[in-house]
């Protein structure tokens, strides 16, 4: 595979993660520089560029990668409650161009976001 960005050199192998779950549709591994106590990250392994690019035809994706947060919210003991965070593109927040979900946990969070 030609590992353009970083998380397709993470699919690829080729940059050691912590994973937190793996199966045939995503990857979830514990973030870098983590936001929270837990803070685990979500991805398709198909290259969904950002959450704007989501088409009907991804439904099932997209809540396939929901239903494995909740499991890791359950799995890392996120019993009180947690944030699961999508940034999308520049004014949104992405810094990586392929769709992840941030699931955050640990530690309360405020409203309205920075
Ligand atoms: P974004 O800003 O695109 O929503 O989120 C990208 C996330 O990827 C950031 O929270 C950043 O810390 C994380 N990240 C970037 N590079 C790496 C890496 O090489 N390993 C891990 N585990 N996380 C990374």
């Amino acid at each position: 595979m030609l590992a353009t960005n970083v998380f397709l050199k993470i699919l690829a192998k080729d940059i050691p993660v912590r994973v937190a779950h793996e199966d045939d549709l995503c990857l979830a591994f514990h973030d870098a520089h983590p936001q929270a106590p837990v803070h685990v990250l979500i991805l398709p392994k198909r290259v969904i560029r950002t959450h704007a690019d989501l088409v009907p035809a991804d439904a099932a994706l997209i809540g396939h990668l929901n239903l494995v947060a909740v499991e890791l919210a359950k799995e890392l003991g996120l019993t009180a409650g947690y944030r699961v965070v999508v940034n999308c593109d520049d004014a949104g927040g992405q810094t990586v161009p392929h769709l992840h979900l941030h699931l955050l946990g640990g530690r309360p969070f405020d409203w309205p976001p920075g």
